[in-house]
């Protein structure tokens, strides 16, 4: 599954130049969860990660690769929760690296379907998220009674690598965090886009999309994304053998 190594890559080129701390995954230091989402009211809000009016962005990639897949750590980029003292800039992009799914088949795209909406089975406690898939961002309202208790994104982070690792086909899982305004949170969310796009278009490929790229409104993205022609062609051709 290399469809994300360039996206991998350009996440790289945005991230790597700004200050950062680092930690390796450690389960036991995970933020205490609940067992569904958390409401946190206004009232009781200590502030915004991603409100409306700041920088936003999440998005997940997937990668076979060992070097770029990285390991099992967290990455913050920008002020830890501790330090945050009103509603700020924030992203979040997981790089995940995955195992056995070399078929390129339609199996692959529903387990990496499956692998994504981990997201959605993390509730940490005070931690009310408000994912906005259409635009790209991730909203999160922090309560004043986490941060009195100490919350920080080293925790979340392990909070959210155990999630994904509960799927077997996850190898390893690289969170990163950033709240830092130097970021181009603009670029950031520009590359989820296209992360949604690429899955996109692997849905409307093993929905059997005919294999005409001049008369294809997805030939964009596959002009783009390495490997996207290859896999249609390749999937085309094992649907032609089975008729
Ligand atoms: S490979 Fe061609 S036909 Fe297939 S999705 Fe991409 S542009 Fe469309």
């Amino acid at each position: 599954m290399e469809l994300y190594n360039s996206l991998i890559q350009e996440t790289h080129a945005l991230t790597d130049k700004l200050p950062a701390q680092v930690w390796d995954y450690d389960e036991k230091a995970a933020w205490p969860e609940n067992s569904s989402s958390e409401l946190v009211l206004q009232k009781d809000a200590a502030f915004e990660l991603g409100a409306s009016g700041k920088g936003s962005a999440n998005y997940v990639l997937f990668t076979s690769n060992a070097e770029l897949g990285g390991r099992d750590q967290v990455i913050l980029c920008g002020r830890d929760l501790k330090d945050i003292k009103g509603d700020c800039d924030f992203a979040r992009i997981v790089i995940l690296r995955i195992g056995v799914l070399d078929d390129e088949d339609e199996a692959v795209y529903r387990t990496l379907k499956d692998i994504e909406f981990a997201k959605y089975h993390v509730y940490p406690q005070g931690y009310m998220v408000r994912i906005s898939p259409e635009s790209y961002r991730e909203q999160v309202r922090v309560s004043r009674d986490a941060v009195r208790r100490g919350i920080s994104f080293k925790a979340l982070g392990m909070n959210y690598i155990r999630a994904y690792k509960k799927d077997p086909n996850v190898i390893s899982a690289t969170v990163i965090f950033l709240t830092d305004p130097a970021a181009d949170y603009a670029a950031l969310r520009a590359l989820a886009k296209k992360s949604a796009d690429v899955t996109g278009t692997l849905t409307h490929i093993f929905e059997g999309l005919p294999t005409d790229c001049s008369a294809c409104a997805l030939k964009d993205i596959c002009d783009e994304v390495e490997g996207m022609k290859e896999l249609h062609f390749g999937v085309g051709a094992k649907g032609a053998e089975h008729k």
